[in-house]
């Protein structure tokens, strides 16, 4: 039996882009690892979730690991709490939440200037209103979760996200008659919580060098903690992730697995690449499946920033070399989540590319590991095939018949 790496660059799909010689990013990248690693495997296209699907970061892990997002889905907002650590209970309601910059009764920026570091802000917005306590906790730049604990609440409310700049922002609205209380107490809080912005000293300080405030705190994503069996008792494996995302930490936690914390790793463009790899080659000792998630990729290509997601591509590669050593005892599995693709800047339904390498199979021809490249290898899958061809390659599958 093997042990398994399963590295997944964020939104790694892309688009030819004219600022790369109408190449992708992982085609204009250098990338002598990643091309080392389809040499010593099979590759392929895997569409998320399923063929043409624009999956959600989310919904597309669950899928990976082999959870059928259709039963386990309940929302971003749980997957998002979770990942910041937030103990959820039953019949809590989670929300995603952003922070936005409101001028003369308009978001102009619906990220605040991706503003950094603003626990202050998230520790003064908690409160309790009407017998609903409110737990406020920051995530990466200008994310935040939002989580409701009392009786009677429901996650049958609108979004108070406008999702569009030059709009006001919203108030929540019941979707059906028992939602009305939870409404009213959002509501309140909205209000109670846009005065506190306000006149915040964090805000005030922003301001004063030039920055945008983050002067409004927007709701989407609601939901209620699904409960899912763990990847242990699926798959008898011991399980860690390794990621500087709440949102992808917060679904492997879901799963049972041990999120591993990672000095310098941020979730960000300038997350430290080598002290991730240098984890994960380490946890190889102690964990048989170790799922591995850099998010910078996709950043950059909701940026609309090809040559950055290229840079993002590059560090990858150059820290990986270690993974090569690897390959007797260890199947080494790198793929996306979905495709960001920079000319669009939001996810598409492209498939992206996978490869499954270790030393032992077959090698498909294919020697690049790029979008075109692997058109020709093995594998035209879906990411519920995933799972099943990493148990078979790592030795691990029991016997289906005789
Ligand atoms: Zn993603
Ligand atoms: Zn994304």
């Amino acid at each position: 039996m093997k042990n398994i790496i399963l590295l997944i660059m964020d939104g790694l799909g892309d688009r030819p882009n004219q600022e790369l010689g109408n190449k992708t990013a992982l085609q204009a990248a250098r990338r002598p690892n990643l091309n080392r690693l389809a040499s010593n495997g099979t590759t392929g296209l895997m569409s998320p979730v399923s063929f043409g699907i624009r999956a959600g970061s989310d919904t597309s892990h669950l899928s990976i690991l082999g959870y059928d997002p259709i039963k386990y889905y309940t929302g971003r907002g749980p997957f998002e709490a979770l990942g910041l650590g937030i103990e959820l209970k039953s019949g809590d309601i989670a929300f995603r939440a952003n922070y936005a910059t409101v001028k003369d009764g308009k978001i102009i920026d619906r990220r605040a200037g991706r503003v950094k570091d603003t626990d202050s802000l998230s520790s003064d917005l908690e409160t309790e209103i009407d017998g609903v306590k409110f737990i406020v906790k920051s995530g990466v730049e200008h994310r935040a979760a939002v989580v409701m604990r009392g009786k009677n609440l429901s996650d049958r409310i609108t979004e108070t996200d406008p999702h569009s700049v030059n709009s006001p922002p919203e108030f929540a609205r019941a979707l059906d008659h028992d939602a009305q209380f939870t409404a009213d107490v959002i509501n309140k809080f909205l209000t109670r919580s846009r005065k506190i912005l306000e006149n915040h000293e964090f805000n005030k300080k922003l301001i004063s060098i030039g920055k945008l405030p983050a002067n409004e705190i927007m709701l989407r994503g609601a939901g209620k903690i699904p409960e899912i069996p763990s990847f242990k008792e699926k798959y008898g494996m011991n399980a860690a992730c390794i990621s500087g995302t709440p949102l992808i930490r917060g679904i492997a936690g879901l799963a049972g697995f041990t999120n591993i914390r990672v000095e310098g790793m941020n979730g960000r463009v300038d997350t430290n690449y080598k002290n991730i790899i240098s984890a994960a080659v380490s946890a190889l000792d102690k964990y048989d499946f170790i799922l591995i998630n850099i998010k910078g990729t996709d950043i950059a290509g909701h940026d609309r920033k090809p040559e950055l997601k290229k840079y993002v591509i590059e560090q990858v590669d150059s820290v990986i070399g270690p993974l090569l050593e690897r390959l007797d005892n260890t199947l080494i599995v790198v793929t996306g989540d979905h495709s960001t693709p920079c000319s669009y800047g939001d996810h598409t339904g492209d498939p992206v590319p996978v490869m499954f390498a270790t030393n032992g199979i077959i090698n498909d021809n294919v020697r690049c590991f790029d979008e075109l490249s692997v058109s020709t290898g093995y594998y035209k899958i879906t990411s519920n095939d995933i799972m099943p061809i990493i148990m078979s390659y790592s030795d691990r599958a029991e016997k289906y018949g005789a």
